[in-house]
């Protein structure tokens, strides 16, 4: 689809790069001839990502939510490279839980690692490219939701809706500086992170291909695809839209709703109770 070229000489980060979404637009990023760096928790799961990622590919062991961590991971990136040119806000936490079972905790904690690491690698990374009279791009992962809100998912629509916010915003204020900023809102991308917290129900999987109306769910290659038009020089007029991606699911109201009719409202809380709360 593009050539080999089209990001030659771009130095891109890709938050929560080590898996999923984050992985396939890092590859996709690295094919066309950008240098990539992945961030995230995890060092194995950075390290085992790298080779796919080229040999100038870097990993940085950083969570987002740590403003000073994070401050650190992009002087670290402006020194070994000379400067930055993209910024790809792609971590995120979710799980499922009926709205009346959420704890503090737990809403903090999805709102901690989407909005606050969005923002904390945003300043980051536009202060920077203010100071050095650099364009840039920014590039927020958010979801088909964002607008909807959506049931079961409360940390998660609330975030995400801020990032939205977020980008809207800057769009308008750093456009001056020549920093684009845009959002992509995917549909349902079968991933490792994503299924086992949000569809491990074959029945949910199901009902949710059913009720599609293509019929099946996305290709990370299709939405590595539109991240690499976004973050390139073939779209620089493009600043502060949000494209969705998700074969016109969204049409059908919000993805995760569909719980709400699938069992007893008592079998679904057990459902999402046993599910593993993640870290
Ligand atoms: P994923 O594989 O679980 O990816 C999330 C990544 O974020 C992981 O690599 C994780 O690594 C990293 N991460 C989590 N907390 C972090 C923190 N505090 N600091 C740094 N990194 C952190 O899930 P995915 O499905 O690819 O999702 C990627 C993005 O797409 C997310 O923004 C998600 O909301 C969005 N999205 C996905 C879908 C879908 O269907 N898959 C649909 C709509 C939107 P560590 O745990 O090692 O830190």
């Amino acid at each position: 689809m593009f050539k080999e070229d089209t990001l030659a000489g771009k130095r891109i980060l890709v938050t929560g790069g080590g898996s999923g979404l984050g992985l396939a637009m890092a590859e996709g990023f690295a094919r066309v001839g950008a240098k990539v760096a992945i961030c995230g928790r995890t060092e194995a799961k950075l390290q085992a990502a790298l080779p796919a990622l080229g040999p100038d590919a870097q990993y940085v062991v950083c969570d987002v939510r740590d403003h000073v961590a994070v401050g650190q991971m992009f002087d670290r990136l402006y020194d070994l490279w000379g400067g930055m040119d993209g910024l790809v806000n792609n971590a995120a936490g979710n799980f499922l839980a009926a709205s009346e079972d959420l704890t503090p905790g737990g809403f903090k904690a999805v709102v901690d690692i989407v909005l606050h690491g969005a923002f904390n690698c945003t300043h980051h990374f536009g202060r920077r490219q203010i100071e050095a009279r650099r364009p840039g791009t920014v590039l927020n992962i958010v979801t088909t939701y964002t607008e909807t809100g959506c049931a079961f998912v409360l940390p998660s629509a609330c975030a995400k809706a801020g990032v939205y916010a977020l980008t809207t915003s800057l769009a308008y204020e750093w456009g001056i500086y020549g920093i684009r900023c845009n959002a992509i809102a995917p549909g349902p991308f079968p991933t490792e992170g994503a299924w086992s917290r949000l569809a491990p129900d074959e029945r949910y999987q199901k009902l949710m291909v059913e009720k599609h109306p293509m019929g099946r769910v996305g290709d990370k290659q299709e939405l590595a695809n539109l991240a690499i038009f976004l973050m390139s020089d073939l779209a620089p007029y493009i600043n502060g839209e949000c494209v969705v991606i998700d074969g016109g699911e969204r049409l059908q109201g919000a993805e995760f709703n569909v719980y709400s009719h699938m069992a007893p409202r008592e079998t679904i809380k057990q459902m999402f109770r046993a599910l593993k709360p993640q870290k």
